[in-house]
């Protein structure tokens, strides 16, 4: 098998896209040829600085053009090693279709990400998924995607990482359930006459991981885990009724499956997304990382569980509902849920407001059986409408 040398990093401003590149930096054969963020050109001029891509892609035009308009006036590049820079879509897939690269980190946020992992899977290159939210909304086209192109596809999110791991070696029909680990987030425990006062603030204070703002509201919600459960029922052909998710606050077990003997495997570590990161980049090679996540098992005494209440986090249980019904309605279920974090982030909705907008969302837009990208953006586009209306 080819190894992955020259990696194009679709959201390198992002947690995941900075943590990547500290592999990457880490790694002398490893190479970042291909970069992209949506606006933050000041981080981005430091990753170029540093790793010397070949293209970058901004999002929005006028700061592509502002960017490179620095870089000139700047002269820290000589001109054989200025980038091409480009932006858009249009930018995004030409940086997940890269030519110099043999691997796409795809570190997006939101169903954004839809697009450019088809374009990198048609490119034939080997993808490294965190972008959950693809898989949420177009697992049906991706996954007989991946096989009709012959494409490997390695998980980044830290439960499917774990899960892709406790099988490898095994046979797909022995596996009876996947024990889908979460943390509960920074309000477990609470009910919704707590809840229902919890600002921007108090949800982005995560107890184990430091993530991108989206991903912590989505944990706080547990609209995060329901997303997962979606996206593990695609990449491990699982039927979601036999994917559960239960709490184990400390994220030291990152998943579990159960075989039908009994057995039941877990992967274990220290809650750092480095080590999903570099598995999805090196597998099944693991070389020593420079920064040691370790878990000392020496200190740990006990490991808890419970199971999530889903009465509470209705996100849990709607989202749940959604990957069962499939077709549109988890697009609808994540189109709503993205937006509604950004009317919630910005102070506009209060804390419960986003899984009632969702619901109203999944009530609301009609369902429809395996939809087409066209329909799925479609669909996006109204469930997004619906959210803000009622802003
Ligand atoms: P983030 O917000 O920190 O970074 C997102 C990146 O995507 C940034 O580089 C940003 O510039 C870019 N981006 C955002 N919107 C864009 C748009 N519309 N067009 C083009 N580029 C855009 O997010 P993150 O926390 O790194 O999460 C990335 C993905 O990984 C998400 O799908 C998340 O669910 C998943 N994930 C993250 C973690 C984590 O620890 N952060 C863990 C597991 C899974
Ligand atoms: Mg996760």
């Amino acid at each position: 098998m080819i190894e992955t040398k020259n990696i194009a990093v679709l959201g390198s401003t992002g947690s995941i896209g900075t943590q990547t590149l500290t592999v990457i930096r880490d790694d002398e054969s490893l190479r970042a040829c291909a970069l992209t963020a949506y606006s933050n050109i000041k981080l981005l001029k430091e990753q170029i600085y540093e790793f010397k891509p070949g293209l970058v892609c901004v999002y929005l035009p006028e700061r592509a053009e502002e960017l490179e308009a620095e870089l000139r006036a700047e002269g820290i590049l000589s001109h054989d090693e200025l980038p091409e820079v480009v932006s858009g879509m249009e930018g995004l897939l030409k940086a997940a279709s890269y030519e110099e690269a043999d691997t796409v980190m795809v570190a997006l946020v939101g169903m954004i990400g839809i697009r450019p992992t088809l374009e990198a899977i048609k490119a034939h290159k080997r993808i490294a998924l965190a972008n959950k939210e693809t898989l949420v909304c177009a697992g049906h086209i991706i996954m007989p995607k991946l096989k009709e192109e012959n494409v490997l596809l390695r998980p980044v999110d830290s439960e499917h990482s774990a899960i892709y791991q406790c099988l490898m070696g095994e046979e797909p029909d022995s596996i009876e359930r996947i024990w889908l680990t979460a943390s509960g987030g920074p309000f477990r425990g609470m009910k919704a006459s707590e809840l229902k006062d919890m600002k921007a603030s108090d949800a982005l204070k995560h107890p184990n991981w430091s993530m991108g703002s989206k991903i912590t509201i989505d944990s706080s919600t547990m609209v995060n885990k329901a997303l997962e459960v979606m996206e593990a029922r695609w990449l491990f052909d699982v039927d979601i009724d036999r994917i559960t998710p239960i709490i184990q606050p400390k994220s030291i077990i990152h998943s579990m499956v159960e075989f039908k003997d009994g057995a039941i495997k877990a992967q274990l570590g220290a809650p750092s997304m480095l080590v999903p990161i570099a598995f999805s980049l090196y597998a099944p090679r693991r070389p020593k990382l420079k920064e040691e996540p370790r878990l000392d098992l020496s200190t740990l005494k006990s490991i808890e569980f419970d199971m999530p209440d889903m009465l509470t986090f209705k996100g849990l249980r709607i989202g749940i509902e959604a990957g069962r019904e499939g077709g549109l309605m988890p697009t609808i279920f994540n189109a709503a849920n993205e937006e509604a974090v950004v009317l919630f982030l910005e102070g506009r909705i209060g804390f419960l407001d986003i899984a009632d907008r969702i619901e109203e969302a999944m009530l609301r837009i009609e369902n429809t059986a395996k939809p087409d990208l066209p329909h799925i953006l479609e669909t996006e586009r109204k469930a997004r409408e619906l959210v803000r209306s009622r802003a």
